[in-house]
């Protein structure tokens, strides 16, 4: 059975989609979307060779090489020109390897009107990088499973509406510019927990014999609009 994270990053890819799973692992993402959907195709993309062998074994296994290539190298650099992928997903890493990976891949990106990413931590720097290379965040999601808290993280290229807004970017790019207006149950547990690892950070870094002002005061503004936005202010 698919996780209930892995299901949620799938219903963000439109039906018909020739998308690229990057850092597939077991492949199992585009082989439930591509078992779903008889007109999806997908190239599952894989760095390291033990992997990309479990995707090879799962795509055979399911009966579906003719519509998914599992292709073994680093990043976006599996795509060619020609392969027409519509949407990327990349899932389960850092904001900050996602960021990496995108960055660097850039170049196929062109034709890639969608981006599904599920960043494990270091959101904002993702967001920061989707808002920095005109990709508009039209959907996020925040989700529990078996005890972690994740985030999935929709962009694409000229849509309509940007809920990014001048004056307020740092906190969108912290809290999601979705979620922030959404706020669900879930929404609220991460940041209770995240302001009290930040109040603990401020208390160690207050007893240090070598203070980093920067860094604390980085710190309590983080810690204060995390306060903000829990006691329901946006
Ligand atoms: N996407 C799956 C998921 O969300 O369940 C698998 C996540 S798994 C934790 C991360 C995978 O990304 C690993 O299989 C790893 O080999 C692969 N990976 C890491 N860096 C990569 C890169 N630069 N290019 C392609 N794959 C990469």
């Amino acid at each position: 059975k698919l996780s209930d994270r892995l299901r949620k990053v799938a219903s963000f890819i439109t039906p018909g989609s020739y998308f690229a799973d990057i850092g597939s692992d077991h492949a199992y993402l585009p082989c439930y979307v591509c078992m779903k959907d008889n007109e999806a195709h997908a190239i599952a993309g894989e760095v390291n060779r033990g992997p990309y062998e479990s995707a090879i074994e799962t795509v055979t296994q399911c009966n579906l090489s003719s519509r998914i290539d599992v292709r073994l190298g680093n990043g976006l650099s599996v795509l060619n020109v020609d392969d027409g992928i519509d949407s990327v997903v990349i899932a389960g890493m850092g904001g900050a390897l996602i960021r990496s990976i995108l960055e660097e891949g850039k170049a196929h990106l062109r034709n890639v009107s969608r981006i599904v990413a599920q960043p494990n931590v270091d959101e904002r720097q993702l967001r920061k990088w989707l808002y920095t290379n005109d990709y508009t965040i039209t959907e996020e999601e925040i989700l529990e499973e078996n005890g972690h808290i994740y985030e999935i993280i929709v962009a694409d290229k000229n849509a309509e509406r940007n809920p990014f807004k001048e004056g307020i970017l740092d906190r969108q790019f912290l809290f999601g510019p979705i979620l922030l207006h959404k706020k669900p149950q879930v929404f609220y547990r991460k940041w209770e927990h995240e302001a009290f690892k930040r109040e603990r950070v401020i208390g160690e870094m207050k007893k240090a014999s070598k203070q980093n002002p920067e860094k604390l005061s980085a710190f309590q503004q983080e810690l204060q609009w995390i306060q903000e936005v829990l006691s329901n202010g946006r």
